[in-house]
């Protein structure tokens, strides 16, 4: 029970501490390898992080289990277990980053650059239907699923 107590004065502090507009990509890293060095963590292998980051991606899912998008979001119960479930996605990015040295903004620019070539606003105008957008969306997939950039090196 103290532990409980110890552990909500703890995240209540926590919740004063971090904010997206304040905080760096990096100040995140830095926590996560600072906690797991701590404890003797860190050495999964990029295997063993990938699989984690599914996990963790399943779990937030369950939250979604049964209910339409719509019930979850109204149902505030749902929230901090969500933000709970998101924060360890994040984590486990977070770890795949610092064991592999990925600078997780670069990584990010390059494949929203990428997604700005491959997604063209001129193809997706404002007055299309959602139906007409998802038929665009899935005729780009078709396409660019044709081929694998290893599979592509080796038969060139
Ligand atoms: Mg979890």
């Amino acid at each position: 029970m103290m532990n409980d107590q110890n552990s909500q004065k703890n995240v209540a502090k926590a919740d004063k501490q971090m904010r997206d507009d304040l905080t760096k990509i990096e100040e995140i890293k830095n926590k996560v390898k600072a906690f797991q060095d701590k404890r003797g963590w860190g050495n999964e292998s990029p295997k063993d992080i990938s699989l984690s980051i599914v996990l963790e991606a399943a779990e937030l899912l369950e939250h979604f289990q049964f209910k339409s998008g719509r019930e979850v979001e109204e149902e505030a119960r749902l929230f901090g277990p969500i933000c709970d479930e998101l924060s360890d996605v994040l984590w486990w990015i977070m770890s795949m980053a610092n064991r592999l040295n990925i600078d997780v903004a670069q990584a990010f620019e390059r494949k929203y650059k990428y997604n700005e070539d491959k997604y063209p606003e001129s193809i997706f105008a404002s007055t299309m239907t959602d139906e007409e957008k998802r038929k665009k969306y899935y005729k780009i997939k078709a396409k660019y699923r044709g081929s694998h950039p290893l599979a592509d090196k080796q038969d060139d």
